[in-house]
C-alpha cells in the first residue's frame, strides 16, 4: 500500500524548478526586451484589418493600399512610422513615430488606421529612464 512513496516529491520537485525557470525568462524577457517587447502592430482600412504583425519582425518598410492611397510604414523594433503617403493632409506622416501600446497613426483620407497594442506597462516602472 505504499508505493514508491520517495518518488512522489518529484513532480512537485519538477514544478518548482520550471515555475522558477519560466519567471527567471520572464524577467529576462523584461529586461532584455526593452519597450518594444510584447507589441503588436494592427493594420486597419476602411474599418477591416489588413496586416498584423509584431513588433519584433526584422526592420522594414511595409506599403499598404487604402482608399485608393499607398503609405509606406517604416517598421523598426522601436516604433513605426509613416514615411510616405500620397493623401492630401499628410497627417499620417507628421504623427511621427509611434511606440507604446494604444498609440495610432491615423489616415483619414485613406481611412487607414496603424495602432500597437500589447504590454507597455513595463515601461511605467523605469524602461523609460533607461532608455533616455
Ligand atoms: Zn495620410
Amino acid at each position: 500500500m505504499k508505493p514508491f512513496p520517495e518518488l512522489r516529491p518529484a513532480p512537485w520537485d519538477l514544478a518548482v524548478v520550471a515555475a522558477v525557470l519560466t519567471l527567471a525568462l520572464f524577467c529576462g524577457v523584461m529586461v532584455w526586451g526593452g519597450a518594444a517587447t510584447g507589441l503588436t502592430a494592427i493594420v486597419t482600412a476602411d474599418g477591416e484589418e489588413i496586416d498584423r504583425f509584431p513588433l519584433s519582425a526584422p526592420a522594414g518598410e511595409r506599403t499598404y493600399s487604402a482608399g485608393g492611397y499607398t503609405l509606406t510604414a517604416d517598421v523598426s523594433p522601436d516604433g513605426i512610422q509613416i514615411t510616405a503617403s500620397d493623401c492630401p493632409t499628410q497627417d499620417c506622416i507628421r504623427t511621427g513615430r509611434i511606440s507604446r501600446s494604444g498609440q495610432s497613426i491615423v489616415c483619414l483620407p485613406a481611412r487607414f488606421i496603424l495602432r500597437l497594442e500589447g504590454k507597455t506597462e513595463i515601461n511605467s516602472s523605469g524602461v523609460d529612464a533607461v532608455i533616455g
